[in-house]
């Protein structure tokens, strides 16, 4: 598996620390506000980066993060917790806010078929395992209290600024307005922020340093190595996070560890909806259940996302949706085909089946380079579709579509048999079409079109396909 590294800006072969096994943390979303298209996009992504990796034998610990304290509506640790703001928007408590949107976030991963990471991780089920990474850095004499919470010294980290390539001096001038004047260096984030004097916080617990809550870099920083050790093999986020979130991820861990903090950096570059990026003035944040009422199915939105590489700029539209729903139809139609295999006719090979989840990985395994993966999947089910299916091919036919649906997540091999009275409407069909009776033939067609199937028909009688 190859990847683009934004470590060292070229496209790297993934070695694993230890052979056949790898850990990837991927930065989850803000609990807040509802995942929009953007966030879809990244997810769908690191999941394919998962399910590839298992599907080149290895053992993958996956990591994800639920941020629900300490995310300020700054990145750079300006402004209100978004959860205590969520929390004021909504009439709730912080606390509640979270269980709310999180419990929302799962249930669309479920529908979107995104693995369930092996370890979803709470920022504020962590809340020690922070304190005590703050405590280590502190002992390291990267930190200093002023009087809003405590900060790490960016200047004492050599090569702060390489990672995201950073110029620090037109940084600091650029965020002269709300920079803050105790803090010695602008760069300078917060690892533990003190509560507001007189005010008290949903979220907040007590630190060496006073109460608090802790800076959401030190989240990351914390959780990841927890489950995953000082090196993890891959991080995984949006693009956003290169300049701030993570190079502050990187900074800390390092200065606390002395190791390299991630061998692989894999970033999901920015989605266009409808030519515009997102934004909350615009809104066009597109969410999952707003795409579902007009009547697109989760995995199209999956087959949607595929269909653009992670690190080039990626297009979603309503009319790139419909086209994902009807390529995904497509799909089905070649799916469904196992269950009108035929009498075997002759014994040549017509498709060499087991190759196609061979040639797949091929494809993204050259920096998960799905649209190619879908462009050569498209061509077989074009080709299986005008060739149909034989007996003894049935096993085959099963194993690839597990193959499909293991490294693409699209659920082919979900797609249901028609039932025993669809069935005999068929055979109705076809004894009435034998007798040329036109008219009986086209009433049948008319009933099968109300059940959704449809029916083409061939020199080795009629094929049928799901509609919908
Ligand atoms: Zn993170």
């Amino acid at each position: 598996m190859k990847l683009h590294n934004t470590l060292t800006r070229q496209i790297d072969e993934i070695i694993p620390i230890t052979p056949g096994k790898l850990g990837v943390y991927t930065c989850g979303p803000t609990v807040y506000d509802y995942a929009h298209i953007g966030h879809w996009f990244n997810y769908v992504r690191m999941d394919t980066l998962v399910r590839a990796l298992r599907y080149e034998g290895n053992e993958v610990t996956w990591v994800m993060n639920i941020t629900d304290v300490g995310h300020l509506v700054s990145d750079s640790d300006d402004g209100e917790d978004k959860l205590e703001k969520g929390a004021k928007r909504e009439g709730k408590t912080a606390w509640q806010v979270a269980e709310f949107y999180t419990a929302d976030f799962i249930a669309c991963m479920k529908l979107l078929a995104i693995t369930k990471p092996d370890h979803i991780t709470k920022a504020t089920d962590h809340i020690t395992e922070q304190i005590a990474l703050v405590e280590l850095l502190e002992a390291k004499g990267y930190t200093y209290v002023i009087s809003d919470g405590v900060y790490y010294d960016t200047s004492k980290f050599e090569g702060y600024a390489s990672f995201a390539r950073l110029d620090l001096e037109e940084q600091q001038a650029g965020a002269r307005v709300s920079f803050n004047p105790e803090k010695r260096n602008g760069s300078d984030f917060a690892v533990w922020k003190f509560s507001p004097d007189g005010a008290t916080r949903d979220m907040e617990w007590d630190s060496p340093w006073g109460r608090g809550f802790p800076g959401w870099h030190i989240e990351c920083s914390a959780m990841s190595m927890k489950y995953l050790g000082d090196t993890l093999d891959i991080h995984t986020g949006g693009i956003d996070h290169v300049p701030i979130h993570h190079t502050n991820e990187i900074a800390q861990s390092e200065a606390a560890t002395g190791k390299r903090f991630a061998n692989y950096w894999m970033h999901s570059n920015h989605v266009m909806v409808e030519g515009e990026k997102i934004s909350k003035s615009l809104g066009n944040g597109v969410r999952l259940q707003e795409i579902i009422e007009r009547g697109i199915t989760p995995a199209a939105v999956r087959l949607h996302v595929l269909e653009s590489q992670y690190h080039g700029q990626s297009k979603f539209s309503w009319d790139g949706l419909v086209a994902a729903q009807n390529r995904l139809r497509d799909l089905q139609a070649m799916a469904v085909l196992r269950y009108q295999a035929r009498p075997i006719t002759h014994d040549t090979a017509t498709f060499a089946l087991r190759d196609v989840p061979i040639e797949l990985m091929r494809a993204v395994a050259e920096d998960l380079n799905t649209p190619a993966a879908l462009a050569f999947l498209s061509g077989v089910s074009t080709q299986l579709q005008s060739v149909l299916i034989e007996d003894d091919m049935v096993d085959h036919f099963e194993a690839m579509l597990a193959g499909i649906d293991a490294l693409l997540g699209l659920g082919l091999g979900e797609t249901p048999d028609i039932t025993a009275s669809q069935k005999e409407l068929l055979i109705q069909r076809t004894n009435a079409r034998s007798a040329k009776d036109w008219a009986a033939s086209d009433h049948i067609r008319d009933q099968l079109t109300a059940h959704d199937i449809g029916v083409r028909d061939t020199s080795d009688g009629p094929i049928w396909f799901r509609l919908v």
